[in-house]
């Protein structure tokens, strides 16, 4: 019965010259979204609204689903479009409409009618009275609530008549391109994924890099984190995977620092080689799934040490959550069922017994000094080995 959508998106950000930005970006995503549908649709714009209308057989489910993985849309509105063919046979749609939508008809409503097409022989206001005379003649379980109605029946009278009230909550934010770039530190862990995907929908674009460890680090653990970035571009749209062989630099490390401070030392190497492609690729920020104190690495002191290697921000959207809330993120997004696969990342191996929580800037830097004769060259290698995989849904 319903052939079309009409997208709703919050208006706050989105006044002045940047709108038509914002627009582009939401059709874009849109349609980036239907390609996973069957079937043909159209996606455009009309006097400040944006709708996808199917051109065929579709599947209403699957559509909705889609739609509602495109950040930038907070309401999707299923939409019943007919030809004008005379104001009588318009009221008989509308009650065959409030049949077919709403089984229990115990309901208060309100008309709310737009004459976009002004040769139309109706004013707003008529067509709002006779109609809801028309379904209360029809059904007498239901009443009039202009203030606070359940069912907000919206008429909108175009070169056709287009008939919605449903409207099925979208997520929010803002699409996808809008924001810029960054560089998301993904591992195959719970945390990462659902970090991209909360600066994502803040209509940040993606690029990901994930830091392999062979032997000690298979290739299903490779294989795992670049299923997580596929569920993540479900949202985002394709992510571009750098793949660093990071083995040698963690062999060297273990080798020639203290044991207990290999994990924070790590760290600052895969902080310095992400900001690296951060900056070659045009990204702006980078992000890691790091929140306060969830484990010895993330304490404030460590978090001081790792920002100190890099000049770009360091976006932590988890920082406050608890492991529970991440949790629950990450299984409403699709991502905590591959998360939580049993394969070995490369900081399970490699952590100490007894790691520092509160490392000394002053200490780590002297420290690192032990690596200075072959740390330039291996981060060259590592660098010159990225291997990059385009990550999407289409594939
Ligand atoms: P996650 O669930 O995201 O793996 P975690 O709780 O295991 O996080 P850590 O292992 O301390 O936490 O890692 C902290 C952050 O550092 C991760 O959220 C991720 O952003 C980044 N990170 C850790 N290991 C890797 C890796 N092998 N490749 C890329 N990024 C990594
Ligand atoms: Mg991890």
């Amino acid at each position: 019965m319903f052939t079309s959508f009409l997208i709703k998106y919050a208006e706050i950000g989105v006044k002045g010259k940047n709108r038509y930005l914002f627009e582009d970006a939401l059709v874009r995503q849109i349609k980036y979204a239907l390609k996973k549908c069957d079937g043909e649709y159209e996606v455009h714009k009309s006097q400040g609204r944006i709708y996808v209308e199917a051109l065929g057989e579709f599947d209403y489910d699957d559509v909705v689903d889609q739609l509602g993985k495109v950040f930038g849309i907070s309401g999707i509105c299923p939409v019943v479009s007919v030809e004008d063919e005379g104001f009588e046979k318009l009221c008989e749609t509308v009650i065959k409409y409030i049949a077919d939508v709403y089984p229990d008809r115990n309901k208060t409503f309100k008309v709310h009618s737009r004459r976009a097409r002004k040769n139309y022989p109706k004013e707003s206001m008529e067509i709002n009275a006779a109609l809801g005379e028309a379904v209360l003649g029809a059904y007498p379980e239901m009443s009039v609530d202009v203030h606070e109605p359940e069912i907000l029946l919206n008429i909108e009278i175009r070169e056709k008549i287009h008939i919605y009230s449903k409207v099925i909550p979208g997520p929010g934010g803002m699409p996808v391109g809008t924001g810029g770039k960054a560089m998301l530190l993904l591992s195959g862990g719970i945390d990462s994924p659902v970090a991209g995907y909360m600066i994502a929908k803040r209509g940040v674009k993606l690029d990901a890099v994930y830091f392999h460890a062979p032997p000690y680090t298979g290739e299903r653990a490779k294989q795992k984190v670049i299923d997580l970035a596929r569920i993540v571009s479900r949202y985002t749209g394709p992510i571009y995977l750098h793949v660093i062989s990071f083995t040698d630099i963690q062999l060297y490390i273990y080798d020639k620092c203290p044991h207990e401070e290999l994990t924070i030392i790590m760290r600052r190497y895969m902080m310095r080689i992400a900001e690296h492609i951060a900056q070659e690729t045009g990204c702006l920020g980078l992000i890691t799934g790091e929140s306060i104190g969830q484990v010895a690495s993330q304490t404030m002191s460590s978090m001081v040490a790792t920002n100190e290697v890099c000049e770009l921000p360091v976006y932590r959207p988890l920082i406050g959550f608890d492991k529970q809330e991440i949790v629950e993120v990450a299984e409403k997004i699709g991502t905590f069922e591959t998360s939580i696969l049993p394969f070995e990342d490369c900081c399970t191996i490699f952590v100490a017994k007894h790691p520092v929580t509160k490392p000394s800037l002053k200490v780590i830097r002297r420290h690192e000094h032990y690596l200075d004769e072959k740390i330039e060259e291996l981060v060259r290698t590592a660098l010159e080995t990225d291997e990059l995989i385009i990550v999407s849904e289409e594939q």
